[in-house]
């Protein structure tokens, strides 16, 4: 059995039992689904539990959930990890800029309109990376 789950503070666990673990084993995680990694550095445990009972495991799943985020994101001042979460970071990439002036588009902005809103000319999408 393997199982991951994530709560709103941006902390997860992922509870883990084979013939290969030490029992019922819980990591805490921080993250999302899409993204997560093993946290050593938790107040509740700086490694990996092993030969948990139900529960102890309830226990840590709730203090897991406890946790306070250790920062906001600049944008929205949302509880997230990095400076920018990942609901604003998003927001970053979808906007295009325009090739002749690096300026967004006019509305609705790209691809929907192709003026660029600096020249008013049509323009292509900038691609910098
Ligand atoms: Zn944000
Ligand atoms: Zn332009």
């Amino acid at each position: 059995m393997s199982y991951r789950e994530f709560y709103e503070n941006g902390y997860g666990v992922s509870i883990i039992s084979s013939e290969f673990s030490y029992g019922l084993e819980l990591a805490v995680l921080r993250g999302n689904a899409k993204n997560a990694e093993i946290c050593y550095d938790t107040p509740i445990t700086g490694d990996v539990c092993g030969h948990l009972d139900s529960e102890t495991l309830a226990d840590i799943i709730k203090d897991v959930k406890a946790l306070p985020m250790p920062n906001h994101c600049i944008e929205c001042d949302k509880p997230c990890f990095d400076i920018i979460c990942d609901d604003c970071k998003e927001k970053d990439d979808d906007e295009s800029l325009s090739n002749c002036c690096t300026a967004p588009f006019t509305e609705p902005g790209w691809p929907d309109s192709d003026f660029c809103s600096q020249c008013h000319e049509h323009a292509g999408v900038d691609i910098d990376e």
